[in-house]
Order: C-alpha cells, then structure tokens, then sequence
C-alpha cells in the first residue's frame, strides 16, 4: 500500500469507516463458502432467513427488556454483528445469481430513489 492509501485508511478508522468494497467483500466472503452446490439457492435463502431471523429475536429481547438492561451497548454490537451474517448469505446469493454485490446496491438505490421522486416511498405494491 502506498502513502496515499495508508492515509486514507488511517482516516477511515478514525471515523470508524471502512475502505472495503462490496466487490472485494463479495470475493473474499466466496473463500469461506462451503454448502453444497446443487442446493445453493435453497442453502443460501434458508441461512438468510436465519439470520435475520437471529436479528428479530435479539431485537425482540431488546425490547422486552429495554434500555436499562445489563450489557445493552454488548447487544447492540451483537446484532450489528449478526448485520455481517447477512450480509454474507446476501453476497453468496448475488454471487448464486452471477450479480455484481456492488450493482445489486446501486440499483436498490437508484430503484428507492425513484420512488422518493414519484413521492411512493411508503405504501406497498410490486417489487418491493
Ligand atoms: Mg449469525
């Protein structure tokens, strides 16, 4: 790494920021990806599920015994953790549908942003 990006990392730790891409995390996720192949799409919906599953219930026990409870900060940074579980099921799938991590971002951006244009951001419909 040269001086420019040292520096540039330094400042993104400051700021608790991360340099890594959502092309870079979506290969080195693949290096830890062992399910088997025949079952990808299934394996891989069931493990996302399942985590965001782990999410609501760490959540749901938040808020059953709200704020005040011993080591709140702890569970917090426990379910930003369990973020990084999907995230990975999340990037294994888009690797499963041979999508780029990255594009699967802008257009779900690009795709909310024209709904905030259109003033339908809330309400429901199709491709939701
Ligand atoms: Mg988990």
């Amino acid at each position: 790494m040269g001086w420019l990006e040292d520096e540039a990392e330094k400042f993104m730790e400051q700021r608790n920021m991360s340099s890594i891409t959502a092309t870079e995390y979506q290969t080195r996720a693949a290096e830890t990806a062992i399910f088997p192949k025949t079952k990808a799409l299934e394996y891989l919906t069931l493990g996302l599920v399942g985590e965001a599953g782990e999410i609501a219930n760490k959540a749901k026990k938040l808020i059953r015994d709200g704020a005040d409870v011993e080591g709140y900060n702890d569970k917090l940074n426990q379910i930003a953790s369990e973020l990084g579980d999907v995230l990975w099921y999340t990037a294994m799938l888009a690797n499963e549908l041979d999508v780029n991590l990255g594009k699967v971002m802008e257009h779900n951006l690009d795709k909310l942003a024209d709904r905030k244009s259109r003033g339908v951001i809330g309400g429901s419909g199709d491709n939701r």
